[in-house]
C-alpha cells in the first residue's frame, strides 16, 4: 500500500477528488459487511505499516469533537475544573460542539506523541475511522479524510485498483 507525504497531501487529494468519487460511488453499490471487509482488512495492513508518530497530520490540521465524557475526563486529568478547562481549550463550533478554536491541538508534542493520549477524546481514538462498522456510511467524510491522512488515502488508492482497476 502506498501512503503519500502529508506535506502535500491536501493538494495531491485535490488533484484526484474524481478518483477518489469515483471509487466511493462504486463502494456505494455494494453492501455493508462486503465494504467493511474490504475496508477494514486494508486498515489492519495499513496501519501494521504505517506508524503514526512519524506523521501526526490528524492531530495538526483539524480538530476532535468533544462529547462531555471527553471534557470531564480531560479536565479531572489536569486537575482542572470543568468550566476552566473549557473556557482555556475549548470553543463551541456552528453545530453546538466543542472543539478547539483552531488546529494544532494544544496537547500535540514535538515528537507527535500526545501528551493526554491514556485520556484523549473519543474522536481522537476513532479517527480515522476505517475500521467503523457501516464504513459506506462515511464515504463523504473518509473522501475529505483522504486530504488529511495518509492512511485514508492509501486504503483509498487500494479500493481503487481492487474495485475500478485504477489506483488513486
Ligand atoms: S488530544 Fe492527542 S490524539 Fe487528540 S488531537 Fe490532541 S494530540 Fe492528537
Ligand atoms: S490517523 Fe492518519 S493523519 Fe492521524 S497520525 Fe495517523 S496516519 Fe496521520
Amino acid at each position: 500500500m502506498h501512503f503519500p507525504s502529508c506535506a502535500n497531501l491536501n493538494a495531491l487529494a485535490d488533484s484526484r477528488k474524481k478518483l477518489l468519487k469515483d471509487t466511493a460511488a462504486m463502494l456505494r453499490k455494494k453492501k455493508d459487511n462486503e465494504v467493511d471487509a474490504k475496508v477494514h482488512a486494508l486498515h489492519h495492513e495499513a496501519f501494521e505499516k504505517f506508524d503514526c508518530l512519524s506523521c501526526g497530520n490528524c492531530c495538526r490540521t483539524t480538530s476532535p469533537r468533544f462529547l462531555q465524557t471527553d471534557i470531564q475526563r480531560l479536565a479531572r486529568h489536569l486537575k482542572m475544573k470543568v468550566s476552566d478547562f473549557i473556557d482555556t481549550y475549548l470553543v463551541m463550533d456552528e453545530d453546538s460542539d466543542y472543539v478547539f478554536p483552531a488546529p494544532p491541538c494544544p496537547f500535540l508534542l514535538e515528537d507527535n506523541k500526545c501528551l493526554v493520549y491514556e485520556h484523549r477524546p473519543q474522536a481522537c481514538r476513532e479517527y480515522p475511522h476505517t475500521n467503523r462498522k457501516r464504513f459506506r456510511q462515511i464515504l463523504s467524510l473518509s473522501i475529505k479524510n483522504a486530504s488529511i491522512c495518509p492512511v485514508v488515502f492509501g486504503i483509498f488508492d487500494k479500493l481503487g485498483k481492487q474495485i475500478n482497476g485504477t489506483g488513486i
